[in-house]
């Protein structure tokens, strides 16, 4: 059977090495898992190169790969992971092997099945995106002090936005709650001159692997 974890197989897109760029855990060195594939479509995407192709890989050779790094934190990233089915007994496989695992999803797909010990990074897409139709707000429902919620934001009025989402659902009392500028559209210092006008209990974050290396694949 596919999704047992002896035999699944996943599709990625890389697996390396860098320093976790956003979360809680940005700076920490960290095993990226990127598996291939999104059914969405951000307009500032910046990982078009996961939407297609990706090598076939079973999740025991997956796993062999992470521990070669000798990192204790691994993050499940994509595209979408949570696209592919075997996304769950990758995950689980992680936790049960010590590692500290984070997982970056859209937050169109049920993060609901997701190991408890995984940290779900969960995105909630605003308009500017032009993805905020596929949000799934069921999952907000699912998250616990152990997970985040992210917004990119590519304006002002995507800010607004996130700020009345982030009142109306009152996020703050979910858990922590980042907000990110969109690389090259929206300048870092004018979100953080908002976040402190309307004293919003966010966490601002810039990419930190964007600041050290750009937007390079596999960094
Ligand atoms: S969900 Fe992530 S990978 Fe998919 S299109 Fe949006 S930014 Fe890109």
């Amino acid at each position: 059977m596919e999704s047992n974890a002896q035999t699944a197989t996943l599709r990625l897109t890389e697996v390396f090495l860098s320093l976790q760029g956003e979360t809680s855990r940005a700076g920490l060195p960290t095993v990226f898992v990127r598996l291939a594939g999104c059914p969405l479509r951000c307009r500032w995407c910046d990982t078009p190169y996961s939407f297609q192709g990706g090598e076939t890989v079973p999740l025991a050779s997956l796993l062999a790969r992470v521990a070669d790094y000798g990192v204790p934190t691994v993050c499940v990233t994509g595209g979408e992971p949570l696209a592919q089915k075997n996304c769950l007994p990758l995950l689980a496989a992680l936790c049960d092997a010590g590692y500290s695992v984070s997982l970056e999803t859209s937050g169109a797909l049920d993060v609901s099945l997701v190991d408890a010990r995984v940290s779900r990074i969960v995105d909630i897409k605003p308009p500017g995106s032009g993805e905020d139709a596929r949000n799934r707000w069921e999952n907000l429902a699912h998250l616990t002090p152990h997970d985040e919620i992210k917004f990119v934001l590519a304006d002002h009025a995507d800010y607004d936005w996130a700020r009345e989402v982030v009142r109306e659902q009152k996020l703050a009392q979910v858990c922590p709650i980042l907000f990110s500028p969109v690389q090259g559209e929206l300048p870092p210092a004018h979100l953080a001159d908002w976040i402190l006008a309307d004293r919003l209990p966010v966490r601002m974050q810039v990419q930190l692997h964007k600041v050290l290396w750009g937007n390079t694949p596999g960094k």
